[in-house]
């Protein structure tokens, strides 16, 4: 069984829609093994997301992504890093396949209501980053 991790992101916890999106993931054979509301601190976010540092994008999606508190899950299944971002859609809404957690609750390419894991071995280091062995079944 393979791991992955999601985050909902601020915009989406905002809107009241942390249930609809965990049914989109349990809908479609992932299991919640982990999952916590969090509220990430500066230091935090600029950890997660390091390798964007040099990117133009860096400072606006780590403000973005301490605006509010987030969902962190780790979620278990067949395939589970690719089928979760078959479920999130394009990183930008605007070209998200009709359907997918994007497309429906997202608004723009930073306030994009999901994050995933994009290689197993991403996934392995980011539930690291988040879940101690306790907080996983
Ligand atoms: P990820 O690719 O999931 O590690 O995270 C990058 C995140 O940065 C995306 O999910 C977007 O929310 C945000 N972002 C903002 N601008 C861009 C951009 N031009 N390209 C990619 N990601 C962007």
């Amino acid at each position: 069984m393979e791991k992955t991790l999601s985050i909902i992101k601020p915009d989406a916890v905002k809107k009241g829609v942390i249930g609809k999106i965990i049914d989109r993931f349990e809908s479609n054979n992932l299991r919640v093994a982990g999952m916590k509301k969090i509220q990430l601190s500066r230091a935090d976010a600029e950890a997660f997301y390091a390798v964007h540092k040099e990117r133009g994008f860096f400072g606006e999606l780590v403000d973005f992504m301490i605006s509010g508190p987030v969902v962190v899950i780790a979620l278990e299944g067949e395939d589970a890093m690719t089928k979760n971002r078959e479920l999130m859609g394009a990183t930008n809404p605007k070209e998200a396949k009709p359907g997918t957690i994007r497309a429906d609750f997202a608004d723009s390419i930073d306030a994009n209501a999901v994050h995933g894991s994009d290689s197993v071995e991403n996934a392995a280091v980011e539930i690291a980053f988040f879940f101690s062995q306790r907080e996983l079944s």
